[in-house]
């Protein structure tokens, strides 16, 4: 029998794909499709549906159904349990796919690109309807916070048969999908396309209206019969070191936000530009890669990818072996497109001109390992200060998640120690997505409030 290839061409040509923000990855046609699913085993114990996707997709059988062009039969399958996988297709790291059997010798499935043929399919041919809810409960529930999870969480109660009503302190919808994550991963169309579909449904939405300024929390406590807070992770992690003042050090978010409002118009300067600049970013993650891409197509001079950790094993270390999360290098677009990246930093002080940065102090990191090759503590390794030029900076380090100082506290919740809030259910209040489990994933974001929406339902059949 021939062995199907993975095809491992997914991306549009770097050097066009640069020019423009739009999606980095290219279409794939039927023929590649088919081809792609057929390499699916069914297996008799499906790792990527019960081990690898958060949401259960029942992903052999969708396969199937893609193998043989049934994109009607596709999308019924993926929309059972999934409400919104044009976000998911486009932005899952696809724990499916590090799930799937095949990944034992590293050419999974291509199960995400085969999701978003089927729902983008769906979408052409008009399979995508407005929610008819099963019966209606009179109940109304106020979701605050129109990201991933609280969109997610709109569409599950409206299904259940509640009237609900969205609060969302931005002028737009999507949260992080529109005010993080870059246009090359997520044209902001695709979201639009959705929230046409939901209001459409039924669904309220109030925008430019923040729950704790414009409408007081304990308000919407007493007008809803329940009320689901999906505020994510506000508050970024920082680094208090000397310099820290300096101006052009940033948050990343405020550069990724700034890029994408002024390609949807919502602003018509953009509030950073790096154009001829040399770029650092602090922080060696996603965030990070996508301050690269955006950098890269303001055409700065020379962009520097700082981690303190040390550089991954390029193929799954021995500590998390398959179908654990791999310990192993990722290399996104972004990195493909240039940059440089550079590993086991400590950043110790920003330097500064009139007032603003101009450069950075490094030393090595030496790292301690455990025998499987997993990093575990690191020391400062005296006589290696290096200095690195910087115009601009981006912090990139990750989200503390909610401070006890905001809205929350006129519910009576309270965050831990690492930000998590927990709803308080006997009252109607509910909490889902990142603000919930902390930072992670449009996934389990997702996962989290269609988990939550069972009981606020539940508790909505009491009420
Ligand atoms: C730069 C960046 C890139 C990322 N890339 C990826 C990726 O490629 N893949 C992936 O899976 N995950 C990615 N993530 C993580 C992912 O975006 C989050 O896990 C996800 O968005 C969390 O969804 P959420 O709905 O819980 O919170 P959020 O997306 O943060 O949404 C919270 C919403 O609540 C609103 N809000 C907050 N306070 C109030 C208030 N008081 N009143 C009214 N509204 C309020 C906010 O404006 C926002 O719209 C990325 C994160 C960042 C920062
Ligand atoms: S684990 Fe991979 S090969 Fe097996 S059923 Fe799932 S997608 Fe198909």
């Amino acid at each position: 029998m021939k062995t199907i290839p993975r095809i491992e061409n997914i991306y549009r040509p770097e050097a066009t794909r640069v020019e423009d923000y739009n999606e980095v990855e290219r279409k794939f046609n039927a023929e590649e499709l088919t081809m792609q699913a057929s390499r699916c085993m069914d297996c008799g114990i499906p790792f990527c549906h019960g081990l690898g996707c958060p949401l259960g997709n029942v992903i052999p059988e969708m396969n199937e159904a893609v193998r043989t062009l049934n994109w009607k039969r596709a999308y019924e399958i993926l929309s059972k349990t999934s409400n919104m996988p044009e976000f998911t297709s486009r932005v899952c790291p696809a724990i499916c796919e590090n799930a799937c059997t095949k990944n034992i010798e590293n050419i999974p499935v291509m199960i995400r690109q085969l999701e978003k043929s089927v729902i983008e399919n769906a979408f052409e041919n008009g399979y995508v309807k407005q929610i008819i809810p099963e019966n209606k409960s009179g109940k109304n529930v106020a979701v605050v916070g129109a990201g991933p999870s609280g969109l997610y969480m709109a569409f599950e109660l409206y299904k259940k048969g509640h009237n609900v009503t969205v609060y969302e302190k931005r002028k737009y919808a999507g949260g992080l999908l529109r005010y993080g994550i870059p246009d090359f991963k997520l044209e902001k169309n695709i979201i639009e396309r959705r929230i046409d579909i939901l209001k459409a449904s039924g669904i309220d939405f109030q925008f430019n209206t923040e729950i704790g300024k414009d409408i007081a929390a304990e308000y919407l406590n007493k007008k809803y019969d329940a009320t689901v807070l999906a505020i994510g992770t506000p508050e970024p992690r920082d680094l208090q070191i000397k310099g820290r003042k300096l101006k052009n050090i940033y948050f990343a978010l405020d550069f990724l936000s700034g890029q994408n409002m002024f390609i949807g118009k919502e602003i018509n300067k953009l509030p950073i530009n790096v154009k001829g600049k040399d770029v650092v970013i602090i922080g060696g993650g996603d965030t990070g890669s996508d301050c690269l891409g955006t950098s890269i197509r303001q055409k700065a001079a020379n962009i520097t990818q700082i981690e303190i950790m040390p550089e991954p094993p390029k193929e799954r270390s021995a500590s998390t072996p398959w179908p654990d999360w791999p310990y192993e290098l990722k290399t996104s677009s972004s990195h493909k497109e240039g940059g440089t990246r550079l590993w086991a930093k400590v950043v110790k002080e920003f330097h500064g001109t009139n007032g603003a940065v101009t450069s950075i102090d490094l030393v090595d990191a030496a790292w301690d390992f455990s025998p499987d090759g997993k990093p575990l503590s690191f020391k400062e390794v005296e006589g290696t200060l290096t200095n690195i030029k910087a115009d601009y900076v981006f912090i990139a380090m990750g989200f503390l998640g909610v401070d006890n100082n905001s809205f929350i506290k006129d519910l009576y919740l309270e965050a831990d120690k690492r930000g998590r809030v927990e709803g308080n259910p006997s009252q109607g209040i509910f909490t889902c997505g990142d603000m919930k489990t902390g930072q992670s994933l449009v996934v389990r974001a997702m996962a989290n409030a269609k988990e939550t929406a069972k009981d606020v339902d539940d508790y909505l059949k009491g009420v």
